[in-house]
């Protein structure tokens, strides 16, 4: 079978990443991007999480009366394939891969894996840095050369990342990057202090998960500026799911997986009106 649109969410054994490929199912036959058969891949970094996943939503009900599945008779199939976007030859791999097997190009790639961890110190900076940030980035920059030119690129953010913590000069340095570089200096900036145990005095929050996340809606920005003004018409943008019942959240959340998936897939399937480099909740624009 060929297919005519081809999507990809990092993360996605479980939670929001999971509903994000149950909804992008759903809810393709009715976006603008239809033009036929629709392959899904749903990774993950480990194997049985990911294949369980995929058994899971072969048996969901509501894909099955949607008639969703390619399986049932509809637009969408949805196919395993691993991806941990903190190892570079993971994530080359899944690139070439791509490469091969869609010659023409993927449609939707959606950056929906990351970390919380509890506590706070420079290991803890390192790695949540590492997997929201900037293996995020390098995620995008992996699969970015091969994305159509009516493609999408969403990066799952959060309302933490947020600028309204940081002092006014570091608040302004955010605002004021213009490169992706720009971002990744602040980011350093970051790990420095709290390596010296100063980040507040360095104007930060002690807070890892949420400098991660204003570094990758800041990083997403100046991405989506750079290749505009490239000519590149990919549309790139950042996003908050919203407060969502997950294992990150501790069962804390106020919102279904679901419901949480609306604004990236939003940001996938819809006509944006050209609309990139914005950082969006609830599926308008967001403050940041
Ligand atoms: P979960 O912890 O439930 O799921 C996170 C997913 O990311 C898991 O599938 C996990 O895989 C995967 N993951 C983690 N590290 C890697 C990696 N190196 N490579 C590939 N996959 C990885 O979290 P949520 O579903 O709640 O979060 C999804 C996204 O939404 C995150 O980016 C999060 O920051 C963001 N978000 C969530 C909010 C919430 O309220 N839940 C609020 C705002 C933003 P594994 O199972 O193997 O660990």
């Amino acid at each position: 079978m060929s297919y005519s649109r081809v999507g990809v969410v990092t993360g996605a054994n479980k939670g929001i990443g999971l509903a994000v490929v149950r909804q992008l199912a759903l809810q393709y036959p009715k976006s603008p991007l239809n033009t036929g058969p629709f392959l899904i891949y749903l990774t993950a970094r480990d194997k049985a999480k990911g294949e369980s996943a995929l058994k899971e939503l072969h048996k969901d009900e509501q894909l099955k009366q949607a008639k969703a599945l390619v399986s049932d008779g509809g637009l969408s199939e949805i196919r395993y394939h691993t991806l941990d976007i903190t190892d570079s030859t993971s994530v080359e791999a899944f690139a070439i891969y791509l490469k091969m097997n869609h010659g023409d190009g993927v449609d939707i790639v959606i950056n929906n894996a990351g970390i919380a961890m509890d506590g706070f110190d420079s290991n803890i900076v390192k790695s949540t840095l590492g997997c929201n940030f900037y293996k995020t980035m390098e995620a995008c920059h992996a699969f970015l050369p091969l994305i159509k030119l009516d493609g999408r690129l969403v990066n799952v953010a959060s309302t933490s990342g947020k600028l309204n913590k940081y002092s006014n000069e570091i608040r302004n340095r955010f605002l004021a990057s213009k490169t992706e570089e720009d971002v990744t200096s602040i980011m350093k900036d970051f790990a420095l202090a709290v390596d010296a145990g100063k980040e507040n005095e360095a104007g930060f929050p002690s807070a890892a998960y949420a400098v991660s996340k204003a570094g990758l809606i800041a990083s997403t920005r100046a991405l989506a500026h750079a290749e505009k003004e490239k000519g590149n018409t990919v549309l790139i943008n950042s996003c908050c799911p919203g407060y969502v019942n997950t294992d990150m959240s501790k069962g804390n959340g106020t919102k279904t997986p679901d419901e949480g998936a609306q604004t990236p897939v939003m940001l996938a399937l819809r006509d944006l009106k050209g609309e990139s480099g914005i950082f969006w909740k609830e599926e308008t624009h967001e403050e940041w």
